[in-house]
């Protein structure tokens, strides 16, 4: 079972998040067509590590940044949402 340290709540089930999208599909909110459509439906699903947004839908209902690696799970980093929007971006390797 994975377990994901919520920054408020302490470990917790996966089961209590939901995941939300990657950091990089992120889109603004005056985005083309075009880019929408690249970032939701032609974006890179890479092996390693991987920046994502998932909710503590059931507990404190923050959304976090899990630094995650898409083949082992091994969360590495989890942050509030909020914080994370102003910290430099780690690259996925
Ligand atoms: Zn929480």
């Amino acid at each position: 079972m994975m377990l994901i340290a919520c920054p408020h709540c302490g470990p917790r089930a996966h089961v209590e998040f939901d995941y939300g999208r990657t950091l990089d599909a992120i889109l603004p909110l005056d985005a083309a067509p075009e880019q929408a459509a690249a970032v939701l439906y032609a974006r890179d699903n890479p092996r390693g590590v991987s920046q994502e947004l998932w909710q503590h839908t059931h507990g404190c209902r923050a959304w976090l940044v899990l630094t995650r690696h898409t083949v082992s799970h091994e969360i590495s980093a989890v942050v509030p949402w909020v914080a994370a929007t102003a910290a430099p971006r780690e690259s996925g390797a």
